[in-house]
């Protein structure tokens, strides 16, 4: 049983600065705050974000999010992925079954011929394939499944309310099967309870049968507060033999929530490494964002997932971090003039990279010409950085 909180908003999120790098999206939306799946770790209940009421049952319905959208795509002066996710609700909660505000979020979207990544752990989302499919074709789409189980011995305790592993990964198939590109955000890993290999192994095996695009790994984050009071309540009831560890892991109460840095690196690099191992990128890949936003985000995006990628395999990557630094301060500087003037279109900014790149000025801004040149061919001649060879490909 639930309260249903009728609400208006005005606008939805738009990012006129330098892009996501994680999630690579410019505009974002969720129609519901507040989260009937009910996880156990989730951050959405930290006292930051300001989510009234019982967190699991008190869910604030957007009644006219597919207006605002409709009002702000018709709007809006550059392209970009619109992400439809939150760290507070999930858009294909329980709710949505009735509401169906996602149908008419997902029309629209297909209408305006935008570019999306939606984030969920529910196989409803099924659903709506036939419309996402409709988006995928005009512009792309992406769905992003979170998945950080095995199998649904322990989600049925940490997430009692979302779909099964099982419906999750069939969900994944589906998608896959009509053409879409599909993902996976395997974050948190439960120290101690999904963090042995043995579970790691068997995560990256389900991925890996679906043939999935990217998986995102991420440790536990527990705030001070509700979130980590929560947590570990469960835990001092299911599993009383690691509350100990527990408290010891989380007993720096950082703000960000993070446990011990020596404990997060260890995990993220043995995940990271068997993920890549399987043949799969853990930063969503160039294919998924190229052509579904302006080419001067592109390389923006893509200079950072360079960095790290390099990084990775031990590279130097002063020269990269100095190249993206410079021209980091000019893109904003433009985006700055852009935004200021309401008669020009992302188009003549995207003419001026171009121009930049055909003629090697480009080189001025980045002070790189090996840089320079790797990417006029990646944008001129429509080549696909991939990030685990670290080569071109045709598109
Ligand atoms: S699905 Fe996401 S938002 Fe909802 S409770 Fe779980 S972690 Fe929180």
């Amino acid at each position: 049983m639930i309260n249903k909180h009728y609400v208006e908003v005005k606008q939805i999120k738009k990012n006129t600065g330098l892009p996501d790098t994680y999630f690579i999206s410019k505009f974002g939306f969720s129609p519901y705050k507040a989260c009937q799946h009910s996880c156990k770790y989730c951050d959405g209940r930290s006292e930051k974000y300001y989510v009234e009421g019982d967190f699991e049952k008190d869910i604030v319905i957007r009644k006219n999010i597919p207006e605002i959208l409709e009002l702000s795509l018709s709007k809006f002066r550059e392209k970009g992925i619109i992400g439809i996710s939150s760290g507070v609700s999930d858009p294909y909660q329980p709710v949505e079954a009735s509401e169906k505000m996602m149908v008419d979020c997902a029309r629209i979207i297909s209408k305006y011929r935008y570019p999306a990544m939606l984030f969920t752990k529910s196989s409803l989302v099924k659903r709506d394939i036939d419309l996402w499919q409709e988006v995928h074709e005009k512009a792309g789409f992406t769905l992003m499944m979170s998945i950080v189980f095995p199998d649904d011995s322990l989600r049925r305790i940490f997430e009692p309310y979302a779909s099964s592993v099982e419906a999750r990964l069939e969900t994944l198939q589906a998608f896959k099967e009509r053409g879409m590109s599909v993902g996976v955000l395997a974050m948190p890993l439960l120290p101690y309870l999904t963090d042995s290999e043995e579970q790691m192994i068997k995560m990256v095996d389900n991925y890996k049968k679906i043939g999935v695009d990217v998986v995102m790994p991420g440790g536990m984050t527990l705030r001070p507060g509700v979130n980590k009071e929560t947590y570990f309540k469960v835990i001092e009831e299911h599993f009383p033999q690691l509350l100990g560890k527990y408290r010891s892991l989380y007993s720096e109460n950082k703000l960000s929530g993070a446990p011990k840095s020596q404990y997060s690196k260890a995990v993220h690099q043995r995940f990271g490494n068997l993920i890549e191992g399987a043949g799969i990128p853990t930063e969503i890949p160039h294919h998924l964002y190229k052509n579904r936003m302006p080419l001067y985000d592109e390389i923006y995006i893509l200079m950072t997932h360079m960095i790290a990628l390099y990084d990775r395999r031990g590279v130097i990557t002063d020269n990269l971090v100095l190249a993206r630094k410079r021209y980091s301060k000019w893109l904003l500087d433009e985006k700055q003039y852009f935004n200021r003037r309401r008669n020009l279109s992302y188009l003549d900014l995207e003419s001026k990279v171009m121009h930049m790149l055909n003629t090697g000025e480009i080189i001025e801004i980045i002070h790189n010409e090996k840089l320079a040149s790797f990417f006029k061919t990646i944008i001129l001649e429509n080549k696909t950085f991939n990030y685990l060879t670290l080569k071109l490909e045709e598109e």
